[in-house]
């Protein structure tokens, strides 16, 4: 089959040649139908994350159709469309797994990182990590709700579940892309009101933030008219959280959504102080995955996606890097 292979991190993907995988016990064959590209693969494509299982084929927001079911997989019947997240695997027996917070499994295994994604024909996939996709959405809009859609819905209930006073009304989005432009929607539909940041001058994110029922959009580095009663921080670039306290009211939460950011500078403690809280957001568990797509297929979301090739899969990756995608890049294979 082909795969796009991460063979030394800093260095381009390598169109390859590799042998189809064979699923094992409760796993499925899946033929890639759409693979969505996330920040996280340019942070692993980077070496910015450690430890890559190399050569490894990035890509953990697949759609696929299951081919062929492993020894005991069967949950879902060949010629079912499924979807596969960024969390592959977890061990179920630590004291994380049994409370409910199976995302900070230390034994994890991750999608496209430490072990094979979708950036290929195909892939194999535990069965019980895969979740069934809304009927709604075609291949290539259905790949940015497996990560860009549920993660973000994860960090959205953590910034929305704790606050002190009249509720979380206000709610700041800091980065305008694939995941931000998934949870506006969300929270505009839920009553809140979306105050948009994007890189400063980037105009035609403000715009499309605007466009999808955000009440304010502008700059990081412009201060919002209003105090927000909470921010989520999606661009990884540490100096934002700062800027969100700042902008934060008494009791709010600053949520950082991403596995890798640039360092926080220091700042006075006068910016956290008054109950602000900073926290981050890691990985989601089956749990996060089902009430989002639930969602999804209550609220229609318009999904913004940009077909590549497969092959353009480095091209794909420096359009986002370069803050060029309007939405979410996906990768089709044969298009
Ligand atoms: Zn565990
Ligand atoms: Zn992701």
């Amino acid at each position: 089959m082909k795969a796009m292979l991460l063979e030394h991190p800093g260095r381009p993907l390598r169109l390859a040649d590799i042998p189809r995988p064979v699923p094992g016990p409760g796993e499925l064959l899946l033929q890639v139908k759409a693979c969505a590209v996330c920040r996280t693969d340019l942070h692993v494509v980077d070496g910015e994350l450690p430890d890559p299982s190399l050569p490894l084929v990035p890509g953990h927001e697949i759609v696929g159709v299951v081919i062929e079911a492993g020894p005991g997989a069967t949950r879902f019947a060949p010629g079912t469309r499924v979807g596969v997240p960024w969390l592959g695997w977890t061990c179920g027996t630590c004291s994380f797994c049994r409370s409910g917070a199976e995302n900070l499994c230390a034994a994890a295994r991750f999608t496209g990182y430490t072990r094979h994604g979708g950036y290929a024909e195909y892939t194999v996939a535990d069965q019980r990590y895969c979740f069934a996709l809304p009927d709604s959405y075609d291949d290539v809009h259905a790949a940015p709700l497996l990560c860009a859609g549920l993660i973000s819905h994860r960090a959205y209930r953590m910034a929305t579940e704790r606050a002190p006073g009249d509720g979380v009304t206000r709610l700041g989005l800091y980065g305008f892309g694939a995941a931000a432009h998934l949870l506006a929607q969300v929270a505009v539909s839920e009553g809140r009101s979306v105050y948009a940041f994007t890189r400063p001058g980037d105009t035609p994110a403000q715009a499309h933030a605007r466009g999808l029922g955000a009440v304010w959009a502008g700059g990081s580095d412009h201060a919002p008219p209003e105090p927000l009663d909470a921010a989520i921080l999606f661009a990884p670039v540490g100096a934002l959280v700062p800027a969100a306290l700042r902008v934060v009211r008494p009791g709010g939460v600053v949520v950082c959504a991403g596995i890798h950011m640039s360092d926080i500078p220091a700042f006075p403690y006068s910016l956290l102080w008054q109950e602000r809280v900073v926290r981050s957001v890691a990985n989601l568990t089956r749990e996060d995955g089902e009430a989002f797509l639930a969602h999804a297929a209550r609220t229609p979301l318009r999904v913004d996606a940009v077909p590549y090739r497969l092959e353009d899969a480095n091209a794909a990756l420096d359009d986002l890097r370069e803050g060029r995608v309007q939405g979410a890049a996906v990768l089709v294979p044969g298009l």
